[in-house]
């Protein structure tokens, strides 16, 4: 019989999941808090501006205290440096397998691991065999006459703000629920904005984009260029339970698996919120397995 390393293993080391861990510690559970970041505080480390967490105005000064936190835990929170493929769960435990093909078993966990930003190839709507550059970052002079932006999301605004002086024109095909995100370009004349319902892109560079409008017509576009702009999809590891989405659920797992923070709904994603997520499945799981058993 496999002995467990840990009463929860909690996957993810953002707010969500250094958060369960600080709560599991509380009620005197051990844990093992596994991320691939060499440190915690996941996407803490890319807020420059914090506005709505009280006490801290950066997303890294709240990361290094969660850190300093954590480490002073008392041994009840081991960090382990290290990517998860896949989770699973049966009715005795839990276990997750490593990226270097070795597993730790626990008796409950927690699912953190949040969104990340899509790439061209993993959404429904585009169908293309290269996982093309995301806007952030594309400098205009490496751009052709010609430039297609696979989506709407905010970055795209950022992008034009940045580079004012930019000639570039941007063929701009987003999905229509989207359409709320464009609104702060409208005005730019340097975009031309294209509600679509499906974008195919053929060709090594230049690329035929075959678009299937929003209004059911069809365009064709030769493309010097082709950037993504698609915004962010859960991270959900396979073992999970999924919805239609791609969001996981905190009430669709097994009994021994909570998810918690981004990973769990498009809507609300916030520090504070995935904070109050991982704490409370952390004392979600403490009810289920821990109460009866100390
Ligand atoms: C640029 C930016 C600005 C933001 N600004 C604000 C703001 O001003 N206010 C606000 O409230 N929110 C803001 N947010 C949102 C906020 O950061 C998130 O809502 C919050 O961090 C979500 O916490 P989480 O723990 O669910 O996920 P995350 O913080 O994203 O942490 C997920 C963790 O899971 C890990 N992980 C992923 N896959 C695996 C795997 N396979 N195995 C192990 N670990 C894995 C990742 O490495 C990461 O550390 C911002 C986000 C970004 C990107």
């Amino acid at each position: 019989m496999t002995r467990p390393e840990a009463q929860l293993l909690i996957v993810g080391a953002g707010p969500a999941g250094c958060l369960a861990a600080v709560t599991a510690a509380s009620v005197g559970m051990t844990s093992l808090l596994i991320d691939p970041a060499p440190i915690p505080g996941g996407s803490l480390w890319q807020i420059g501006h914090l506005a709505n967490w009280p006490g801290f105005s950066d997303g890294p000064s709240y990361a290094r205290v969660l850190g300093a936190h954590l480490a002073g835990l008392d041994g009840h929170c081991s960090y382990v440096q290290a990517q998860v493929t896949t989770i699973e769960a049966t009715e005795d435990l839990v276990r997750a397998t490593l990226a270097d093909g070795s597993s730790v078993a626990g008796e409950a966990l927690i699912v953190a691991t949040g969104v990340h930003t899509a790439k061209s190839t993993e959404v429904s709507w585009i169908t293309c065999t290269e996982a093309f550059p995301p806007i952030t970052g594309a400098s205009p002079v490496d751009l052709g006459a010609c430039t297609v932006v696979l989506g709407g999301d905010r970055p795209l605004g950022t992008w034009l703000r940045t580079h004012p002086n930019a000639d570039r024109k941007l063929t701009v095909c987003y999905p229509e629920r989207d359409g709320y995100k464009v609104e702060e370009v409208r005005s730019d004349e340097r975009v031309q904005l294209l509600p679509v319902r499906a974008v195919s892109v053929t060709g090594t560079g230049p690329y035929t984009v075959d678009i299937l409008r929003a209004d059911g017509g069809q365009d064709t576009v030769e493309a010097d260029s082709v950037l993504t702009n698609i915004g962010t999809v859960p991270t959900a590891l396979p073992g999970l339970a999924v919805g239609e989405d791609g969001f996981c659920p905190p009430a669709a797992q097994h009994p021994r698996v909570v998810t918690a923070g981004d990973l769990t709904a498009r809507d609300g994603q916030r520090v504070s919120t995935a904070a109050g997520d991982g704490a409370d499945a952390a004392l979600t799981l403490y009810s289920r397995f821990r109460r009866q058993a100390v």
